[in-house]
């Protein structure tokens, strides 16, 4: 498996930079997880449109989605210009209802529930989907294929699913959209440190932090992590990961 970063800015894009986005990629394969703003822009560099074959949203929070919209525009106008494409799978949580309800897009994209817990099988590798905790239904996943083990916390406080979900993953993304020094007494993401931590307890094998606040220095966030756990990364517009 091949993972892009799309984007790695959590709640709005650093300058010149996308919000939550990455491409899955085996066996000719093509998946979105999220779909940000700005992601489509970089998406386009590696695929064309009619190449992606189904799309995961974690949650329905518009750093995730914003780009849905754009995308319904490049589907009606690429068809215009007679690019046909079967309707692409949309796999996402159930609530906030009225977000699901906007996602509707006339034929051309298919708007499949998550079931958590339950494995998925897409274009042979199995997909599991793990309930966060974050303000709405949000879910972390796992992708398994050939023995590699794919992890994405999605947006998520630490809590008891992350631990199986992490469990000896090759490449696992974790959202560090916070650190120590502005620890508050309801957090909506993680510290750095505390994926670090996460990561070292359940054998992660390589950590990429994501989600990064363009209001905090990247260079704090990775020194917070690597304090714990010093082989950490952060997540790279642009940069393909081998799983
Ligand atoms: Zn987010
Ligand atoms: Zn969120």
């Amino acid at each position: 498996m091949k993972l892009t970063v799309l984007g790695a800015s959590g709640g709005f894009p650093s300058p010149g930079g996308a919000t939550s986005g990455y491409l899955l990629s085996y066996d000719d394969r093509h998946i979105l997880i999220d779909c940000g703003s700005g992601v489509l822009a970089n998406l386009f560099r590696f695929i064309r449109l009619d190449q992606l074959d189904a799309i995961i949203l974690t949650h329905l929070h518009y750093d995730h989605i914003s780009d849905m919209q754009v995308l319904k525009y490049a589907i009606d106008l690429s068809r215009k210009f007679g690019v046909e494409r079967p309707a692409i799978p949309v796999i996402a949580p159930a609530s906030p209802e009225n977000i699901v309800a906007s996602l509707q897009s006339d034929g051309d994209l298919i708007i499949g529930q998550i079931n958590p817990g339950s494995a998925l099988s897409m274009y042979g590798a199995s997909v599991r989907f793990y309930a966060m905790e974050h303000p709405v239904e949000t879910y972390g996943l796992s992708v398994e294929k050939d023995g590699k083990k794919l992890a994405l916390t999605a947006d998520s406080v630490p809590c008891p699913n992350l631990q199986a979900l992490l469990q000896g993953a090759d490449l696992a993304l974790m959202d560090a959209g916070s650190i120590e020094r502005l620890r508050k007494p309801r957090m909506m993401h993680m510290t750095a440190a505390e994926c670090a931590t996460l990561a070292n307890a359940s054998q992660v094998k390589t950590l990429l932090l994501t989600h990064l606040l363009p209001l905090i220095e990247p260079g704090e966030v990775l020194a917070e992590a690597r304090q714990i756990r010093p082989q950490t990364e952060l997540a790279t517009p642009l940069v393909v990961y081998d799983i």
